[in-house]
């Protein structure tokens, strides 16, 4: 049983006893309400108990809006892992860089915990059936939560959610209806046929239990960066939690930040986080509409009627109110806003999938471009500590991703036509293997910036590579390999970087490779005009994630 919790009105401060279908203030009818607990009881409740109970999301029930949490409910729901991403944060040189891994969820995002914790409190009320509006992942948690739950689900899509995501929601046994129209109207829509049926509606973010639910992201990561970065918490000792810098998410309607926000403010007045940290909610480009108003300096969101943007999860035109509470929470707490174009989202899924093995959705890869965006812009520092929330699956936008030539084929004769079978097979083989791709030295004596250079490339398409870790050995491979392209480190013990293109220079075979130098330090005078006229490209080391590198290295090769 957990202890009390009340619903605060955020207009008049009315409080009232929390039930799902009252979803206005009785006092002044504003929707906008909170829910509000007994936080000295839960703390002393989780001091005594949390740290024996699963990793998962009724392990915070204590502060989620449900008496009395039905286990036969649950999927798993919560308790996702925490994975920090190695290879991007020193390409990015910001290596404190965590995924919060929502795709293990058990519909693959985030909202998972949104229908875990509002299927449970309509349960305990006893409601049967219930309309949700949608732009895809929504309905589907609901969904799978629904037909365990036993209540039926009226799922209202727009017409552009991908028909794999709309044939999920009906496999659960949903009603799909597909509304041609924006997911602004669809959300009308489906209000009007909630209220003409009486029937319990979704209201995004203004669900106490769908906001309720995502606090338990930031519940989750600041006990799992203590847990990571901490000592160790022992047994007597208070808890103590540990908060990130920044907390970065692609945003629609918002309510993911808004719920994770509400978290850390919970924690810090429980005294089990030091600070809150900064939110950065990142929009799509066509569909920005919190973006522009928060760049322009506005107090309310002008709605973009016609969304022009292929991420349809993220297609909120009109955010309403959730722009005003977004906003509060950054200027009172830190963080900005920023838009990135499906182009650059599409580009960070590809980079997070080939560098860490992380296969998200577009809506996740606007979080990692604009990720990518605010450290350029030094927004974000390199010694911060950074969350992005990542789910989905790739799959629907692989298309779009990879282009037309993504696999080798390997054709084999029709054995009426072949003698030897065997030899066919070969002949097929051979044509596959990668000696096609562009060759590229990289020369340095260090191996971190060999790995660096290698997975910045290998990020961004194929090359076959060969690496040397000394000037001497520079020249051999050099010569022996011929490669199309040479980067090379200036500052090597014995033969160094101008050693090398001396004796690049000196041979017929290696005098055309081009090269280019990438160099720690400011080149004096004397050595830059040394390079002057025998090399391509100079860059400063700390470059390598600019553009600029992989422009330069595409224009070489050409
Ligand atoms: C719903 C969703 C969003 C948008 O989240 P809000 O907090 O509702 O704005 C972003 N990314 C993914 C993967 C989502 O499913
Ligand atoms: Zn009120």
């Amino acid at each position: 049983m957990s202890p009390s919790f009340a619903i605060k009105c955020l207009d008049c401060g009315h409080t009232t006893s929390y039930f799902p279908t009252s979803t206005s203030c009785p006092r002044c009818n504003s929707q906008w309400r909170e829910a509000e607990y007994d936080y000295e009881s839960a703390l002393k409740i989780w001091g005594e108990q949390i740290s024996s109970r699963p990793f998962d999301l009724w392990r915070y029930r204590e502060l989620l809006p449900v008496r009395n949490p039905q286990p036969s409910l649950s999927l798993g729901e919560g308790g996702t892992p925490l994975i920090q991403a190695v290879n991007l944060g020193m390409m990015l040189g910001c290596p404190n860089i965590y995924i919060k891994d929502e795709r293990q969820g058990p519909t693959t995002s985030f909202k998972d915990r949104q229908a875990a914790v509002t299927i449970a409190a309509l349960k305990e009320a006893g409601i049967t059936e219930m309309v949700a509006a949608s732009t895809g992942n929504v309905a589907i948690a609901y969904s799978a939560y629904a037909a365990r739950a036993g209540i039926k689900l009226w799922a209202f899509v727009t017409s552009l959610v991908p028909a794999v995501k709309m044939r999920e929601i009906a496999l659960y046994g949903s009603q799909v209806i597909k509304v041609t129209g924006s997911y602004d109207q669809t959300k009308q829509v489906a209000a009007e046929f909630a209220s003409q049926r009486g029937l319990y509606q979704d209201m995004g973010a203004r669900t106490i239990t769908s906001v309720e639910a995502m606090k338990t992201i930031a519940y989750e990561i600041s006990e799992q960066l203590a847990a990571l970065l901490g000592p160790l918490p022992q047994s007597g000792r208070p808890l103590t939690w540990k908060a990130p810098d920044w907390y970065v998410q692609a945003i629609s309607g918002g309510m993911g930040p808004i719920g994770i926000a509400k978290g850390f403010r919970e924690l810090k007045l429980m005294g089990l986080i030091d600070r809150i940290p900064a939110i950065a909610p990142i929009q799509a480009e066509g569909c920005a509409p919190m973006v522009e108003a928060w760049k322009n300096g506005l107090e309310s969101a002008i709605p973009i009627a016609s969304p022009r943007t292929h991420i349809e999860t993220l297609a909120t035109g009109d955010p309403g109110r959730a722009y005003k509470l977004l906003k509060k929470q950054v200027d009172e707490f830190g963080g900005t806003f920023e838009s990135v174009s499906d182009e650059e989202a599409f580009r960070a899924m590809h980079v997070i999938a080939k560098m860490e093995g992380i296969s998200m959705e577009p809506a996740a890869g606007v979080a990692f471009a604009g990720l990518f965006k605010l450290i350029r812009q030094g927004v974000i520092k390199p010694t911060d500590t950074v969350v992005v929330n990542c789910s989905g699956h790739t799959m629907p936008a692989e298309q779009f991703i990879l282009g037309e030539n993504w696999a080798r084929s390997v054709v084999l004769p029709s054995r009426a036509k072949e003698e030897t079978p065997q030899e066919g097979l070969l002949a097929a083989l051979n044509q596959v293997a990668p000696d096609r791709f562009p060759r590229i030295a990289i020369v340095d004596d260090s191996p971190e910036a060999r790995r660096l250079i290698r997975r910045i490339l290998q990020s961004q398409g194929n090359f076959t590579i060969y690496e040397a870790t000394d000037g001497k050995q520079a020249i051999d491979v050099i010569t022996r390999e011929l490669p199309d392209l040479v980067v090379l480190d200036l500052m090597m013990p014995e033969i160094d970087g101008f050693g090398v293109i001396e004796a690049m220079k000196t041979n017929q075979e290696t005098a055309n490779i081009p090269v280019i130098v990438s160099t720690a330090k400011e080149l004096t005078s004397e050595e830059k005009s040394r390079l002057e006229g025998q090399i391509q490209t100079l860059l400063q080391k700390g470059d390598f994630m600019n553009d600029e590198f992989l422009e330069e290295v595409r224009s070489l090769l050409k």
